[in-house]
């Protein structure tokens, strides 16, 4: 029958009605580019994630370019991070002018080590740029305590992490900063791009809404550089509607990943294939269910020809880009990370997904590794 990986319109269809009343409102307002709509969804963000400052933005990817903007990062400055991860999170850093100083991950995470995240830091470096990859926290505490020590920032990329928790406490309220994206196929996603910035102070939360709209304060009166990062009313509105289901959605995902863990396990597969880790200090939002296999590859080419939909989150680590080589990192540097892209597949997790989808994505994986379908997950 085939699984997507993602399936944008069995969010929609119930919302539909709803969705489009707020599109409506918006044409009848003409008022498109901030304004109401957009300050609204800034206040019910707010509440909703547990953050002092929400900022509404153009982009996931304009949310980390403006908080370093906000930190006043520029040329010589270095910023640490994760060598995997989506691009954006190293291309905000060289779009800042700064450098990015690469480390290797956990491999039972994917999260940036936090042990080499420490150790990286120089007299030049101006920031911490853990990212919560695929839904679940990095381990922020010793970042933390390190960043304080350094008397630099930690900007957390929660772009996959809208709703997750460290310890308790909301992502996007422990660093300086949090940077969230409403791309479609984020956990909450816009119709079109949009973003969010959280902030825990309030001079540097200023600071950003300023750069927001080019510096400007009144009308035509420029204090600082800044740029477009505006976010549409249509996209606000839309996240509107949405936002209050982003819980229901997420207990889905969750729900859907703990299914999976008893299908792997009855079909006989925690052998060949490791599912996602998650420490018992946080929770996952799964915003992908990423498993790794070393036969990764023939795996993939075998769930295409089954139609299960699948993805590698990321074929390449930062320091194997060529947009990178500048930064003079060789293969080999960060294994943990060469073997993660070469080990890792995303699979269908989306809240709607059924559990006979499920069972039919587990029975394929089955038929890969023991060359037949399990029982367990025969139908
Ligand atoms: C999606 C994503 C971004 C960028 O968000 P956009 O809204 O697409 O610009 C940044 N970092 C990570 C880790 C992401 O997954």
């Amino acid at each position: 029958m085939g699984v997507p990986l993602l399936d944008l319109d069995a969010q929609y269809r119930p919302l539909r009605d709803e969705i489009l009343a707020a599109i409506t409102r918006v044409c009848d307002s003409q008022r498109f580019i901030m304004g109401p709509e957009v300050e609204a969804l800034e206040r019910e963000l707010a509440a909703l994630l547990g953050v002092p400052h929400a900022i509404a933005v153009s982009s996931g990817t304009d949310a980390l370019l403006l908080a370093l903007m906000a930190l006043g990062i520029k040329a010589g400055d270095e910023v640490v991070t994760t060598t995997f991860s989506f691009f954006a999170t190293a291309g905000a850093i060289v779009r800042a002018g700064a450098r990015p100083v690469l480390v290797d991950i956990d491999p039972a995470t994917f999260n940036i080590d936090p042990v080499q995240a420490v150790a990286a830091i120089t007299p030049r470096t101006k920031a911490i740029m853990p990212v919560h990859l695929f839904g679940l926290a990095a381990d922020l505490d010793p970042l933390m305590e390190a960043a304080t020590r350094a008397g630099i920032a930690v900007v957390e990329d929660a772009a996959q992490a809208i709703g997750s928790t460290y310890k308790t406490r909301p992502l996007g309220a422990i660093g300086a900063f949090g940077c969230f994206s409403f791309f479609p196929s984020k956990n909450l996603g816009a119709f079109g791009d949009a973003g969010l910035l959280t902030a825990t102070d309030p001079v540097l939360a200023e600071r950003a809404r300023l750069l927001r709209t080019h510096g400007m304060k009144p009308k035509y009166y420029h204090h600082l550089v800044g740029a477009n990062f505006r976010m549409d009313a249509m996209q606000a509105a839309v996240l509107r509607v949405k936002a209050p289901h982003l819980a229901g959605w997420t207990d889905g995902r969750r729900a859907n990943a703990a299914r999976y863990r008893r299908l792997f396990h009855d079909a006989g597969l925690d052998a060949a294939i490791t599912l996602p880790a998650e420490p018992s200090d946080r929770s996952h939002i799964f915003n992908q269910f990423v498993i790794r296999t070393p036969d990764r590859d023939a795996l993939k080419q075998h769930l295409d020809q089954q139609g299960i939909g699948n993805e590698i989150y990321y074929p390449v680590p930062f320091h194997l880009q060529p947009c990178f080589a500048d930064l003079g990192y060789r293969r080999g540097a960060f294994p943990h990370a060469e073997r993660a892209a070469e080990e890792s597949l995303a699979i269908p997790v989306y809240g709607e997904l059924t559990a006979a989808q499920q069972e039919e994505v587990v029975a394929a994986i089955g038929q890969f590794v023991h060359g037949r379908v399990p029982a367990s997950a025969r139908r």
